[in-house]
């Protein structure tokens, strides 16, 4: 075992500040990761803030974090996949059961077996709790490492690996292709990358944002048309016309205005983690054929497949660069919708705070 610095929250009213937490040494198939930029993603703060209750309680102190970029210090005597010095990514998930059946068919986020990359119980016994991306360096096994293309700006890749593959999956589930009309709901961290994903895919993309102060931005990175949601004249002109919508708002709002705007048979997938429930009229999904699903981030093996497309494509997050000591500040600001697009800890900062 060994310790770094890091940030952590030790209750769910208390701002994040700096604590020494233990790592395990790598075991045989680990790789050690000096971590470079890690992502902030909205749900960071729902689980610091512990606003997921019972469903899913924080176990305090939290580490949060789970957009991790960095590169490879160290690695077990069984591992193959990665080298020294390789620069990686770690997401959401650490670890699963390989035999699992959800496992066998790649979809290891819906394995009962699954070890979140932080707030999950550690079975290695490190620590009560895994810990996350907040903090100096991270040890994985390396079937949950990550390569990461070599032309594209760290900064921005972060985010990939949570926001990124979470658009990315039900939007390639749901065969979204050239000619289709996809709607994504809210321009923020997981909402950028569903427009970027979509544009690229062929899609005629529609940006819906409660924000028009965002238009320009929505056009410039993708959209083709951006509607103010709570213009009902607006929202009107799309009745009965999309394919596929993803919604990501991270607060309660009212799916059956959206559900309306899909045609026969399209589907809205729902990724945003409002913790409030969701009235839907029968109504809204049986005339039509209609469809209400959700989604969770995505397998390893698609978001290695959705890492290597971001490579192929020239895709990342857009950024705003950050220190740890601005960790605070940043999640005021995130809460108010104050971020283009995402925040990306530069994580070099740490050691000054
Ligand atoms: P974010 O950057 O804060 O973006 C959320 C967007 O939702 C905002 O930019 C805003 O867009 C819109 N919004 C916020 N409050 C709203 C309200 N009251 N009414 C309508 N729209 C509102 O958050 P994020 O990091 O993208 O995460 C979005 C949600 O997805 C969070 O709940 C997060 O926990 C969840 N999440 C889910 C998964 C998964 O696997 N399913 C993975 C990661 C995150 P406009 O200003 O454009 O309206
Ligand atoms: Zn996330």
């Amino acid at each position: 075992m060994y310790t770094v610095k890091a940030y952590a929250a030790t209750s769910a009213t208390s701002p994040l500040a700096p604590l020494s937490i233990p790592r395990r040494d790598p075991l045989k198939h680990d790789v050690q990761i000096d971590i470079l930029f890690c992502g902030v993603c909205h749900s960071d703060i729902h689980h610091v803030r512990d606003e997921f209750g019972s469903a899913m309680p924080t176990i305090f102190p939290i580490v949060p974090g789970h957009e991790i970029v960095g590169r490879v210090t160290s690695i077990g005597a069984d591992v193959t996949k990665h080298n020294i010095g390789d620069i990686v990514a770690v997401g959401c998930l650490v670890d699963a059961e390989s035999t699992c059946p959800h496992c066998r068919v790649n979809r290891e986020q819906y394995s009962p077996t699954k070890v979140l990359t932080y707030n999950s119980p550690d079975k290695h016994g490190t620590a009560p709790a895994t810990y996350g991306g907040y903090a100096e360096s991270i040890v994985v096994d390396e079937r949950f490492v990550l390569r990461v293309p070599g032309n594209l700006d760290l900064a921005g890749v972060a985010p990939l690996v949570c926001a990124g593959i979470t658009a990315y999956s039900p939007i390639r589930r749901w065969g979204v292709t050239k000619g289709q009309k996809v709607g994504i709901v809210g321009l923020g961290g997981l909402g950028h990358m569903g427009v970027k994903f979509a544009r690229s895919l062929g899609a005629h993309v529609v940006l819906f944002t409660t924000s028009p102060r965002k238009r320009e931005d929505a056009l410039r990175i993708g959209a083709h048309e951006v509607v103010v949601s709570r213009n009902p004249d607006e929202m009107a002109a799309h009745v009965n016309t999309f394919d596929f919508i993803l919604d990501t708002v991270s607060a309660p709002h009212d799916l059956n205005e959206y559900l309306a705007l899909l045609h026969p048979e399209g589907n809205l997938t729902l990724v945003g983690a409002s913790a409030e429930k969701i009235d839907v009229s029968a109504y809204s999904l049986i005339f039509g054929g209609r469809s209400l699903s959700g989604s969770l981030i995505g397998g390893i093996a698609e978001t290695q497949e959705m890492l290597d497309f971001c490579g192929e494509h020239n895709i990342v997050s857009d950024v705003e660069v950050i220190g740890m000591q601005d960790i605070n500040e940043a999640y005021q600001r995130l809460e108010k919708g104050d971020v283009k697009y995402r925040f990306s800890i530069d994580m070099s900062t740490l050691k000054n705070t």
